[in-house]
């Protein structure tokens, strides 16, 4: 008999559901909003990346339907050849000037920008030192290079510099890669430490902005801004699918980064690029960012609200900084759970488990978003009270 050559596919996930690792998708009807509908019941979105609600912000939605009126629904191409139009060039002048930076480029995603350019910027006879728990898309885009890697201890600068002095003397060059704001922890990089040890060993620094953007700085500009060292790093990578609220990614930096970008990386050359529609309302999302600075301020008041409160209710919330507000809970087991029963008295929460992070260090990632009313914030502390003690979690 000749074997299956599909069966792998049946067999893997269900080793997956075995070990309940596998994704349960739930389903939003409607527009993902602070009160959303998700699986048939409204719920308070906790884990949207939606951190200024601007998806649903007008000047977004009018932008992206008169661009779709005066422009089609598609560009055609791919940038190089004939996909670039006037509201592409547009939207790059716009990210440079709102980070204030000589130039940028624009990608179809962030995760696009990390594959796509990191392997470009260090190749053979370089090295890369990173942090070890930087996102996903960084850990692939140093896969696809030959580079040596160094992975220093998360935000640990003597371990950086001892990863620099290693790479020291044989490298040809040395590119230094780290998340602005960490995903899973919500804690910030020590990036004016990174970026000064960097430059010390002649590195260049590249900085994932993915969940800095429009939280960050002033009015949102995001991690090197807060820090006031954009001057010192070379390479700052965004996305516009986080609390710019549309999708698409970015390299901000010098005109000789984008020039060299847009020859070399393959994830932009060779893949269509946005819509109208999209570009716009990436365009209108930064307009609003410069033109209404209360959204950035409401997400700071929710989000020192809800954790003030969550601590004064006994709950652990690790080392979070930002609006990425974990509630610790230890065992996968517990943290699932709580997740379930979060979702049944209307709160949208995401458990975060093994592999996703250590074993012992199971969670619920909360993420704050600046839409949510108070009484929505007291809906989610009363279901966090009631659960918590219900699973021993608090006293
Ligand atoms: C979400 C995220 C990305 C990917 O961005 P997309 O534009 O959604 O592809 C990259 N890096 C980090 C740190 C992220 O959180």
């Amino acid at each position: 008999m000749t074997r299956d050559p599909t069966a792998f596919l049946r067999e893997e996930v269900e080793a997956l559901v075995a070990q309940a690792l596998d994704w349960k998708i739930r389903v939003i009807r409607g527009p993902s909003a602070p009160r959303s509908l998700v699986d048939g019941r409204e719920v308070v979105m906790l884990c949207s990346n939606n951190y200024l609600n601007l998806s649903n912000h007008p000047k977004l939605k009018r932008a992206a339907a008169q661009a779709a009126r005066s422009h089609g629904a598609g560009s055609g191409s791919v940038r190089p050849i004939a996909g670039t139009m006037d509201l592409h060039e547009e939207l790059e002048r716009r990210i440079a000037r709102f980070k204030g930076r000589e130039a940028s480029l624009f990608y179809m995603s962030g995760f696009a920008v990390n594959a796509g350019l990191i392997p470009q910027l260090a190749g053979e006879g370089d090295a890369i030192v990173t942090d070890e728990l930087n996102h996903g898309s960084i850990i692939d885009g140093v896969r696809l290079t030959k580079a040596q890697r160094y992975i220093y201890r998360h935000n640990d600068v003597g371990d950086l510099e001892r990863c620099l002095r290693e790479a020291d003397g044989h490298a040809r060059r040395i590119l230094v890669i780290s998340d602005g704001v960490f995903s899973m922890d919500g804690d910030i990089a020590p990036v004016a430490e990174i970026a000064k040890v960097s430059e010390a060993y002649g590195a260049m620094v590249y900085i994932d902005d993915s969940h800095g953007e429009g939280v960050l700085g002033e009015g949102g500009r995001g991690v090197a801004n807060h820090f006031h060292v954009e001057d010192k790093i070379h390479v700052e990578m965004g996305t516009f699918s986080k609390a710019l609220g549309v999708v698409g990614g970015y390299a901000a930096g010098s005109e000789d980064l984008r020039r060299f970008a847009l020859n070399k990386s393959r994830t932009w050359l060779l893949s269509g690029s946005h819509p109208p529609a999209t570009v716009a309302s990436c365009i209108a999302a930064i307009d609003v960012l410069e033109t209404e600075p209360r959204w950035v301020r409401r997400l700071w008041r929710n989000t020192r609200y809800f954790k003030k409160r969550l601590i004064s209710l006994g709950f652990d919330i690790g080392r979070s900084e930002t609006p990425i507000t974990p509630v610790m809970l230890g065992e996968s087991a517990v943290a699932k759970r709580f997740g379930d029963r979060l979702f049944e008295e209307g709160v949208f929460a995401l458990p975060i488990v093994f592999p996703m992070v250590a074993r012992d260090k199971a969670r619920i990632r909360n993420i704050v978003n600046a839409g949510l009313k108070r009484e929505d914030l007291d809906v989610a502390l009363a279901a966090y009270e009631k659960i918590g003690k219900e699973l021993k979690v608090i006293p």
